[in-house]
């Protein structure tokens, strides 16, 4: 280990070991810490995947069958009313299931191969500071305390994003911590069909309920997964809902993984003198379904782009220079997912007669938008002409209440005004406080999913 680095990146998870790879190939000196042994990094959960569409464009290494990581590969995705009574079926991008371990292992290898160092067991402690800057990281390993410089200390340590949260009140970022609100409980079971089956190679979702069943490695036929708002009980309760109302096959749970992910909006500035955030320290997580791996490499790819400029010839990233990681990501995909995260707040609230009648008169819940996967959407006058044809009847009828799809109809609306505000964000820091407030505001309006969880006890019948 040197003494001096243009980086230090704190974490070495999907965010870290990608960011340290791509500054790497730009000749920075790199070092990546992580408190983990090499044997048990990024060992929360067992299985997470990646579309084979992401894996290419972020120029990730490939995995093949029996290489020890691949579990498996499937591209056909069906999303189930609640009693399962409609479906939309269809194909989308492969999507490619791997054991996170031993990939987290293998792109730590892949950083390490374009010149960034590594060390495992060693913990941040504090940023180092020379008039109010970061200029370096103070970290333990073996009981030991090290001290090593850098121009830029990158927090990548996860949802306790320590870097960030140790940061002194005045320096342009927010310290929040995740609260039970602010986080998806994820509950995986790995299940056994009790009547053999051939290897379950589909997604099945039933949005409602946030469940899924997708295919597993050889240790199960499948996971049968679930995510719920504030609590692990919330879940359960809701899973036993889906139990009844929904006829799957009889199977047996031969584990179970629990975990959490962010569900909160990311942070409003990811810079500042000397220091970034990304991944679930900067709370960056998918709005639908609180993936954070791929939504992360959007950020880090305008922030190599950007801070790799910036810092050549010595240069030090200062909060001015490297503003523009901000205007340039939220400009893109910060505006979609604020626009996805406040229009989900109140959207996933309806009632399930509603859900029911949405899926079986094609209202939002359609083919091409839910098993699209982001292939251009294309909506038929005729197919819009049915859409309020049967809103019109729903609420005549009383199918779908009319205050219900009132709420969803203003929730969108706030979602897309949160997301113009996204995408206006200010080009440079000194508008900024300005344009925090007003942010604060419209967030404050949308309101969270959780709420409406916490409101009704996880009543969702
Ligand atoms: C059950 C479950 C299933 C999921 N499935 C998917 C999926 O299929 N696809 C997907 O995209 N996302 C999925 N997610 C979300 C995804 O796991 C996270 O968004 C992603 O792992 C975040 O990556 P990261 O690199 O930001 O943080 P992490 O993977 O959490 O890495 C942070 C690293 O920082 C290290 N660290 C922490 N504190 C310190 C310290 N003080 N000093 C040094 N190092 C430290 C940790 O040891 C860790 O290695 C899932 C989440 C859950 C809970």
């Amino acid at each position: 280990m040197k003494k001096d680095y243009d980086i230090i990146v704190v974490g070495a998870g999907c965010a870290g070991s990608y960011y340290a790879r791509r500054m790497a190939e730009h000749g920075y000196n790199v070092l990546i810490i992580d408190k983990s042994k090499r044997e048990n990094i990024s060992n929360d959960y067992d299985i997470f995947h990646f579309t084979r569409k992401e894996m290419e464009q972020f120029g990730l290494p490939m995995v093949h069958e029996g290489d020890g990581i691949f579990c498996f590969e499937y591209d056909t995705v069906s999303f189930f009313s609640p009693y399962g009574n409609y479906a939309k079926s269809g194909n989308s991008d492969s999507t490619i299931g791997m054991h996170k371990c031993e990939y987290i292992q293998l792109l730590n290898d892949w950083a390490v191969e374009a010149g960034a160092e590594i060390l495992y067991e060693a913990e941040f402690k504090e940023c180092v500071y020379e008039n109010d800057k970061i200029i370096g990281v103070k970290f333990e390993q073996n009981g030991d305390e090290f001290d090593v410089s850098c121009r830029l200390c990158a927090d990548c340590s996860g949802k306790k994003a320590v870097v960030r949260r140790s940061l002194p009140d005045n320096y342009g970022i927010e310290k929040f911590e995740l609260t039970e609100k602010d986080v998806f409980f994820v509950k995986l079971r790995y299940i056994k069909f009790d009547e053999p089956i051939e290897k379950w190679l589909t997604s099945h979702n039933w949005m409602f309920y946030k469940a899924w069943l997708s295919p597993s490695d050889d240790s199960a036929d499948a996971i049968l997964g679930m995510g719920s708002c504030v609590s692990y009980k919330i879940g359960d309760k809701i899973f036993e809902t889906l139990m009844k109302n929904l006829k799957l096959p009889s199977f047996k749970t031969v584990k179970i993984e629990c975990g959490t992910t962010p569900y909160h909006r990311a942070i409003y500035s990811f810079v500042s003198d000397g220091f970034i955030a990304m991944g679930d320290a900067a709370s960056l997580t998918r709005p639908n379904n609180g993936e954070g791996c791929a939504a992360n490499l959007v950020l880090a790819d305008v922030a190599v782009d950007i801070i790799s400029e910036v810092m050549e010839n010595g240069s030090y990233p200062t909060r001015e220079k490297i503003w523009s990681v901000n205007k340039e990501y939220n400009k893109k995909q910060g505006a979609v997912f604020a626009f996805m995260l406040s229009a989900l707040a109140k959207a996933m609230q309806h009632s399930i007669g509603a859900d029911e009648y949405m899926y079986k008169h094609d209202i939002f819940f359609t083919q091409p938008i839910l098993c699209g996967n982001g292939k251009s959407l294309s909506i038929s006058a005729d197919e819009i002409f049915n859409m309020i044809k049967y809103i019109f009847s729903g609420m005549a009828s009383k199918e779908l209440p009319a205050g219900e799809l009132g709420e969803m109809l203003g929730g969108a609306l706030k979602g897309v005004k949160v997301g113009l505000h996204y995408a206006l964000y200010p080009k440079t820091p000194d508008k900024f406080d300005n344009w925090v407030k007003r942010a604060d505001k419209l967030w404050k309006k949308a309101g969270q999913m959780s709420d409406y969880f916490i409101n009704k006890q996880g009543e969702k019948s």
